[in-house]
């Protein structure tokens, strides 16, 4: 960590400028199955194959009419019946109806759909009642007014969740090309750690950060690649991030402040890396750093030496590392997706100036009596607290320079 530190705002600008920057077009694809694609990013448009919908259809079970007949409030006669399904009848005779299906095709010559709740049957008659009226286009929805064949309806970049699989179901799409999930190379260090396998000697602790990573990069749409962990020492370091240099993007966890054990800033510069940004104003997370190593003529590996403290790593994952995976992985979205909470309790006062601070929260998305999401931090001890992380289910935003928000102030807040 060196010179002035960034804010917030400025090292999430750096992140979003290095995300736009990103070329989509060299990115590698492959074909999913449609089922197997949620999560995963369209690498093609999806087209419509047709019109949508593909015939003008009743939104109601009742009565396809002519507007102007149905409005004079006289008996017509039901000439037909169409249900889902069933092939587009008519054309509608002069004077009459023709009772219909939600769903299904409203027979040439109708131009609106009475619902049957809105009639008076007689045998096989039907009139308006008096108290309704009906205008041309009431309960159809006309043929392509969603899309027209060939219109593009999705683009690459986007999303795939279960709407854009609906619509691709709907095109007749069994298989999408998707971008590849970026590898995530995961680096911890430290000589304190042992692995979840193992016993714990004095001063030694459980690596939690390696699988905590990794799930973090397999929600955010990578293929985490968790390596052994390096000691403390820039041979054990000069070795293992030679071992990482084929992975897509470098999550390095620990040795990144200012302790003489710290030592993978200069690991990272013996390799040539140009530092983004080293450190930012924010709580947790502070000596976070992001950059980029050279690699061949054309490519680099962009890197994040996060800091080893268990909520830090996550923290500082979900706000900058997840953004740029999103992108490494071909999504147009740039930034961490905050939503709006109302704060249930004031937060602390024990505000550091200066500093954006992510304190842990729980949200009760339903809170008794209704209302908008209730939000509320939790008691922590500090950014190595994982019994008090394991308890909250998002990051609250205090903004920088606010010493405490009270009881109902609204606030942003980033779920986990
Ligand atoms: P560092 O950033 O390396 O100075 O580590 C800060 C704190 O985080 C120390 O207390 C470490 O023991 C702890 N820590 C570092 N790496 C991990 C890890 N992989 N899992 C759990 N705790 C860690
Ligand atoms: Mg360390």
């Amino acid at each position: 960590m060196s010179g002035e530190l960034l804010s917030y705002a400025e090292a999430a600008a750096i992140v979003s400028s290095f995300v736009r920057g990103l070329s989509r077009s060299r990115l590698a694809v492959e074909r999913v199955g449609l089922s197997n694609s949620t999560g995963r990013v369209l690498a093609e448009p999806i087209v419509a194959d047709q019109d949508q919908p593909a015939f003008a259809r009743s939104t109601r079970d009742g009565f396809a009419c002519r507007a102007a007949e149905a409005s004079a409030h006289e008996f017509l006669t039901i000439a037909g019946a169409t249900h889902a399904g069933e092939a587009p009848a008519g054309p509608l005779p002069a004077g009459a109806v023709w009772e219909i299906m939600t769903g299904a095709p409203v027979p040439a010559g109708a131009d609106a759909v009475v619902m049957i709740e809105h009639v008076e049957r007689e045998g096989e008659r039907v009139t308006l009642l008096p108290k309704r009226s009906i205008a041309v286009g009431d309960n159809v929805v006309a043929q392509g007014t969603q899309a027209r064949q060939g219109d593009a309806l999705l683009s690459a970049g986007a999303e795939i969740g279960a709407a854009q699989i609906a619509l691709a179901a709907t095109c007749g799409r069994a298989e999408l090309t998707v971008y590849k999930r970026p590898r995530v190379a995961i680096l911890t260090t430290g000589d304190e750690l042992v692995s979840v396998e193992q016993e714990t000697g004095p001063g030694q602790i459980r690596n939690s950060n390696a699988p905590m990573l990794a799930v973090l990069v397999a929600a955010g749409g990578g293929e985490p690649k968790v390596l052994p962990t390096a000691a403390d020492t820039a041979e054990a370091l000069d070795a293992a991030l030679r071992d990482a240099m084929d992975a897509d993007l470098l999550l390095i966890s620990g040795g990144v402040s200012a302790g003489k054990f710290d030592l993978v800033e200069p690991a990272l510069a013996r390799l040539g890396a140009s530092f983004h940004f080293t450190g930012v104003r924010i709580q947790p997370g502070k000596p976070l750093v992001f950059g980029e190593v050279p690699r061949g003529a054309a490519s680099s590996l962009p890197f994040f030496g996060l800091p080893g403290n268990p909520i830090s790593s996550a923290a500082t994952f979900l706000l900058f590392g997840a953004p740029v995976l999103a992108g490494l992985a071909g999504a147009k979205g740039i930034g961490p997706r905050f939503v709006a909470a109302q704060l249930s309790r004031a937060t602390d006062r024990k505000a550091k100036p200066g500093l954006t601070r992510f304190l842990p929260g729980i949200c009760d998305f339903n809170p008794a009596g209704g209302g908008l999401p209730q939000v509320a931090t939790v008691p922590w001890h500090g950014s190595g607290d994982l019994p008090a992380f394991a308890r909250s289910n998002c990051f609250v935003v205090v903004p920088e320079d606010t010493s405490s928000l009270d009881a109902g102030t609204m606030v942003k807040i980033l779920m986990l």
